[in-house]
Order: structure tokens, then sequence, then C-alpha cells
């Protein structure tokens, strides 16, 4: 059996809407650029994707939520530098007046939407950051930004968490959220949008210890990775050198995906210093020191360690991975199998009478693995049609209820992988299940 992996982003694309994973937003008013929906397979994926990470953060005594609101006060942003520093330098082809990023794009060459050559212009700074009002008074103070990244949440309530929770360093805040980002060439279907959720922990340690805590997170992120079924071999570090190097970190590596365009950021792991909550101190006029009760009362700032990954970029890498065609272009036995990891899987178990007639007793064992997993019915097509639908949306295992069934109380489950089909006594359906999906 041939097994052929993802080539192109279309393929994504087209099963994303053919399935109902994702759709393109407001597509009856022709879409709008950069923006999509997320459909019923879509987000079950995207929930289960954000329990996961949200277990591995916060199952632990070191690490705890919140949910920031996304106004925050505009001095959040000054403070923070996104107001004065928060630019990617754009260049303009005078020929077709499309925009691009110059860091991402050779000027030397032709322009890639109009083939003009030597027409564009000097690069400048353009601000990220989607400004808005707020309140009904239009006038300049009541100007605020949608946040353009979820870590300042954390930040201006380091002090809130740390004193309520009585945590002591290191201890880490955890949050997932929107934020908003008004990309100059957004692209590659979920990879870069202009609306975007991430998942963020900020982790404060003692100064000097930020290395130590580096190590340990990259490890730990890595891995996390790789429990949610993504290959090794798309997976790579790109440690921030020079001047990739923001001003506020002293070491910071990316996590790189293998997709279909490239290798390109999923997650960064960076060593923030104690740059921002020195700066909300500064910008605040509060004092948000930590007490180290351990060293005697000493009060200092902490230095962060921060893990940052965007929800959709990961969920677009998870995609990709999990996308095979096996025996392409064989018509009898081609078949489009999404390979998710049974944890993230957006439905669990699906359930398949052989016919109609077994309607009755194929629903009533249907509801009661409802009761525990996402699970789904479906009595139309012949039995192939309908396991080949699931393989798509990648169902771990198909339950088929047959005339035997009446009999001798057992199912026949198939593996959505190996195809392999075993015989599962009812009342042992549900450990069996258990046991290939809590992996
Ligand atoms: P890039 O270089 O791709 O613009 P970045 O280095 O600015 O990304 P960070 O500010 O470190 O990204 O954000 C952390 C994570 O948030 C990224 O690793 C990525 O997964 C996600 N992310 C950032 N911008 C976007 C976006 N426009 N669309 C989707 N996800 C994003």
């Amino acid at each position: 059996m041939s097994e052929s992996n993802i080539k192109d982003m279309q393929q994504i694309v087209s099963l994303a809407k053919r399935r109902g994973f994702i759709f393109q937003s407001s597509e009856i008013y022709g879409g709008l650029s950069s923006c999509w929906d997320y459909g019923p397979y879509g987000i079950e994926l995207k929930r289960n994707l954000k329990n996961k990470w949200w277990q591995a953060m916060t199952f632990r005594s070191d690490i705890v939520g919140v949910d920031a609101s996304i106004f925050m006060h505009p001095q959040v942003w000054k403070a923070s530098g996104h107001v004065d520093g928060f630019n990617d330098p754009m260049v303009d082809c005078k020929a077709c007046k499309s925009r691009f990023r110059e860091d991402k794009i050779d000027t030397s060459a032709p322009c890639q939407n109009c083939g003009a050559k030597g027409e564009f212009t000097e690069p400048r700074d353009f601000n990220l950051m989607f400004k808005t009002k707020m309140g009904p008074v239009e006038d300049s103070s009541a100007d605020v930004y949608l946040r353009p990244e979820t870590a300042q949440g954390i930040f201006v309530n380091f002090l809130n968490v740390q004193s309520t929770m009585r945590k002591k360093l290191p201890f880490g805040i955890a949050q997932i959220g929107k934020a908003f980002r008004n990309e100059i060439t957004p692209g590659n279907f979920i990879f870069r949008t202009r609306e975007f959720e991430q998942m963020e922990m900020q982790y404060f340690v003692k100064p000097g210890e930020q290395m130590k805590a580096m190590e340990d997170w990259k490890e730990l992120r890595w891995n996390w990775h790789i429990s949610n079924g993504i290959r090794p071999e798309n997976l790579r570090w790109h440690p921030h050198v020079g001047d990739e190097l923001a001003h506020y970190a002293d070491a910071a590596e990316d996590i790189e995906y293998k997709f279909p365009h490239g290798w390109d950021e999923m997650e960064g792991i960076h060593s923030r210093t104690d740059f921002d909550l020195r700066k909300h101190e500064e910008f605040s006029g509060k004092n948000l020191k930590y007490t180290d009760v351990q060293d005697g009362n000493k009060k200092y700032l902490p230095f962060v360690l921060e893990t940052s990954v965007g929800c959709d970029r990961a969920l677009l890498a998870i995609l990709c991975d999990a996308f095979r065609i096996e025996n392409e272009g064989d018509k009898e036995n081609e078949r489009t199998v999404m390979k998710f990891h049974p944890s993230l899987a957006p439905i669990k178990v699906a359930v398949l009478p052989l016919t109609k007639k077994l309607n009755e007793q194929a629903t009533a064992l249907f509801h009661d693995l409802q009761k525990e997993f996402k699970a789904e019915y479906d009595v139309a097509g012949s039995i192939g049609k309908r396991y080949r639908r699931q393989d798509e949306i990648g169902t771990p295992m198909c339950v088929t209820f047959d005339f035997d069934s009446l009999e001798d109380n057992a199912v026949t489950v198939r593996d959505r992988d190996t195809m392999n089909q075993e015989r599962v006594a009812i009342d042992q359906l549900k450990n069996y299940l258990r046991d290939r999906i809590y992996i």
C-alpha cells in the first residue's frame, strides 16, 4: 500500500471546506480576506487542542490560568513598546500598488503580483495594532487597541495572581485568547491571519535562572507537539541570532514546522528578562516587585520565560501532518485519511448499523457511547462509503452493528489507520475505546 503526504495547501483548504472543518468568513458575500470560520469538526479539533494545552500547562501545581480582557488600558501598549515599536517594514509596488512585508520578500526580484522589476518603494514602518474607539465620545482619549498578543494581560496581573494564589517562584501563568494584528501580507490559509488565537504561558523565575527554565521548557514544548501526533522529522528548532532577537529578549528559539509553503514558525520560546514587568512598573508607578521570603525577603522583579504558540497555526500543522492519501490514483482503493492523534480527533467513534432495520438497537448503543465520547451515527450509504467519510474527518474507530450483534452482543470495530476489524463484546466496548483514545 502506498501513502502520500500533503503536497500543497490547497489539499487542506479543500478538505477543510468539504468536510466542515474551516470555511471562508462571510463566504456568501465573497469572503473577507484572511478571515476564516471554524465549522463543526474544526471547532471540535480546536477545542481538543486547547484543552490539551490547558491540561499540559495548568494540571501542575506551579501554573495557574487567567482570562484577561481583550481591551486593555492604552498605557499598557505604550509600556510594552507596541505603540512605538510593533512595526513591520512595508514596501509598495509602484506598478500594481500591492503591499508586502519587506523582510519576507526579495525586493531585487520582480513583484510577485504583477512582475514589474525595480518598482518597490523604500520600506517604511507600519504599525500592526488595530485601533478603535471605546465609548460614545469620539475623542482621542477613548482610543483603545485590540490586543496584538495575550502576554500583556498576564504581566499586568502578575501581582494579583501571585498574591491571591500565594505563589512562590518559579511559577507560571497561562492564558488562551484572541489576538489581532493588522498583518501586511496575511495568507497561507490560517497560518497568518489578522485575528487569531494564542496559547501563551509566562513562567516567572529568579533572575539568573532563566536559561535553565528555557532548556526545560524547550523540551516540554517540543514533546507536546510530538504528543499531538506531529512527526518529529517535520519539526525543527530555529534559534534567534543577531538582529532577529527582540530587544526585550536575552534568548529566543522558535519551533518550526515544515508547512506546505516551507519551514515556518509555529511556536516561540522567549527569555524576556524583566523587561515587561520593569516597563509596567515605570509606566504605572506601581511596585511590581516580588518579595523572596526564602532569600532574606529580597525584593526584585522576576525574569520571564515565555512559551507562545498560535492555536490556529498549531492546528494547521496538525491538519497538514495528519493528511494522507493512500493508494493515490488507484480508483478502487484510493482513500484520503486524516490520521489525527485520537485525543484530538473531532469525532472519536462512529456507530454504523449495517442496515436501517437495526436502527433501534444501534441507536441505543450510540446514545450510551455519547455519554462519554463525541460520537456520530450514520446509516446513509454503503458501509464502505461511510468508512471513507469517517476516514476523511479522522474518526479513529468505527463500530458496525450487524445482525449477529443481536445474537452475540458484540460489534465489529474498525481501526482507521490499519483498517483491521475486531469483534468486541458490547459490555467491553467503552473500555476498548478508552484504551485507544486516551493515549
Ligand atoms: P511571525 O514572525 O510569523 O509574524 P511572530 O514572531 O511575530 O510571528 P509572536 O509574536 O512570537 O510571532 O507570536 C507567537 C505565536 O503566535 C507565533 O509563533 C504564531 O504561532 C502565532 N501568531 C503570530 N502572528 C500570527 C498571525 N498573524 N496569525 C496566526 N498566528 C500568529
